[in-house]
Protein backbone atom coordinates (compact mmCIF):
# COMPACT_ATOMS: atom_id res chain seq x y z
CA UNK A 1 0.00 0.00 0.00
CA UNK A 2 1.77 3.64 -1.20
CA UNK A 3 0.61 6.67 0.04
CA UNK A 4 -1.82 8.10 -2.57
CA UNK A 5 0.19 11.73 -2.94
CA UNK A 6 3.91 11.28 -1.56
CA UNK A 7 4.03 15.27 -2.33
CA UNK A 8 1.72 16.11 0.06
CA UNK A 9 3.16 13.61 2.65
CA UNK A 10 6.45 14.55 1.84
CA UNK A 11 4.99 18.37 3.35
CA UNK A 12 3.43 16.88 6.18
CA UNK A 13 6.85 15.14 7.34
CA UNK A 14 8.35 18.37 7.44
CA UNK A 15 5.64 19.46 10.23
CA UNK A 16 7.04 16.42 12.32
CA UNK A 17 9.60 17.03 15.39
CA UNK A 18 11.99 13.73 14.58
CA UNK A 19 14.45 12.79 17.48
CA UNK A 20 16.82 10.34 16.52
CA UNK A 21 17.50 7.44 19.33
CA UNK A 22 20.13 5.80 17.14
CA UNK A 23 20.68 5.17 13.82
CA UNK A 24 17.91 2.33 13.87
CA UNK A 25 15.37 4.52 16.00
CA UNK A 26 13.65 7.55 15.69
CA UNK A 27 10.91 8.72 18.04
CA UNK A 28 8.58 11.22 15.86
CA UNK A 29 6.06 13.50 17.03
CA UNK A 30 3.51 15.85 15.99
CA UNK A 31 4.85 19.74 16.16
CA UNK A 32 0.75 20.92 16.55
CA UNK A 33 -1.10 17.81 17.44
CA UNK A 34 -1.16 16.22 21.21
CA UNK A 35 -1.69 12.51 18.88
CA UNK A 36 1.15 10.01 20.22
CA UNK A 37 4.27 9.86 19.75
CA UNK A 38 5.33 7.01 16.71
CA UNK A 39 8.38 4.86 16.53
CA UNK A 40 9.89 4.23 13.04
CA UNK A 41 12.73 1.63 12.80
CA UNK A 42 14.92 1.73 9.90
CA UNK A 43 16.85 -1.28 8.29
CA UNK A 44 19.39 -0.29 5.50
CA UNK A 45 19.57 -3.29 3.63
CA UNK A 46 22.36 -3.81 -0.23
CA UNK A 47 22.14 -1.53 -3.24
CA UNK A 48 20.45 0.98 -1.48
CA UNK A 49 17.60 -0.78 -0.06
CA UNK A 50 15.57 1.01 3.10
CA UNK A 51 13.27 -0.75 5.08
CA UNK A 52 11.07 0.99 7.66
CA UNK A 53 8.53 0.57 9.93
CA UNK A 54 6.10 2.82 12.19
CA UNK A 55 3.82 2.21 14.68
CA UNK A 56 1.17 4.20 13.33
CA UNK A 57 -1.64 2.66 11.93
CA UNK A 58 -1.11 2.93 8.20
CA UNK A 59 1.84 1.33 8.83
CA UNK A 60 0.93 -1.64 11.11
CA UNK A 61 -1.82 -2.05 8.07
CA UNK A 62 1.16 -2.56 5.40
CA UNK A 63 1.09 0.93 4.53
CA UNK A 64 4.73 2.35 3.38
CA UNK A 65 5.98 5.57 3.81
CA UNK A 66 3.74 7.42 6.22
CA UNK A 67 4.51 10.74 7.37
CA UNK A 68 6.35 9.56 10.45
CA UNK A 69 8.74 7.67 8.22
CA UNK A 70 9.48 10.54 5.54
CA UNK A 71 9.90 12.94 8.71
CA UNK A 72 12.78 9.96 10.28
CA UNK A 73 14.59 9.57 6.87
CA UNK A 74 14.61 13.20 6.44
CA UNK A 75 16.48 13.77 9.86
CA UNK A 76 18.83 10.84 9.67
CA UNK A 77 19.55 12.18 6.60
CA UNK A 78 19.89 16.25 7.94
CA UNK A 79 22.68 14.60 10.13
CA UNK A 80 24.72 13.57 7.02
CA UNK A 81 24.02 17.41 5.41
CA UNK A 82 21.57 15.80 3.19
CA UNK A 83 18.12 16.39 1.61
CA UNK A 84 15.45 14.13 0.43
CA UNK A 85 12.55 14.14 -1.85
CA UNK A 86 10.29 11.13 -2.59
CA UNK A 87 8.84 9.49 -5.56
CA UNK A 88 6.34 6.90 -6.65
CA UNK A 89 8.09 6.21 -10.18
CA UNK A 90 11.54 4.85 -10.68
CA UNK A 91 11.98 6.78 -13.92
CA UNK A 92 11.21 10.19 -12.27
CA UNK A 93 14.15 9.56 -9.30
CA UNK A 94 16.39 8.79 -11.95
CA UNK A 95 15.73 12.10 -13.45
CA UNK A 96 17.13 13.66 -10.56
CA UNK A 97 20.97 12.49 -11.44
CA UNK A 98 21.48 11.96 -7.45
CA UNK A 99 21.89 9.05 -5.18
CA UNK A 100 18.58 6.56 -5.24
CA UNK A 101 17.37 4.82 -2.57
CA UNK A 102 14.03 2.78 -2.35
CA UNK A 103 11.56 2.54 0.30
CA UNK A 104 9.62 -0.58 1.31
CA UNK A 105 8.39 -1.50 4.25
CA UNK A 106 8.95 -4.05 6.81
CA UNK A 107 6.99 -6.94 6.10
CA UNK A 108 5.68 -7.60 3.11
CA UNK A 109 8.48 -7.62 0.51
CA UNK A 110 6.03 -7.65 -2.22
CA UNK A 111 4.45 -4.30 -1.64
CA UNK A 112 5.76 -2.00 -3.58
CA UNK A 113 7.95 1.01 -2.75
CA UNK A 114 8.72 4.59 -2.64
CA UNK A 115 12.05 5.94 -4.39
CA UNK A 116 14.19 8.38 -2.70
CA UNK A 117 16.69 10.74 -3.91
CA UNK A 118 19.19 12.33 -1.67
CA UNK A 119 21.21 15.67 -2.44
CA UNK A 120 23.00 18.07 -0.76
CA UNK A 121 21.20 19.85 1.58
CA UNK A 122 21.27 23.78 0.48
ZN1 LIG B 1 3.71 6.26 10.68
Amino acid sequence: MKPRNIKILQRRGKDLQANILNAHTIIVASTTGSSANHVVTVEYEPDGVIRARCTCAWAINGGIACSHVIAALEKLAETKGRTLSFWDERSDAERQKHRIFYLTGGRRQTEPGVWITSRQAA
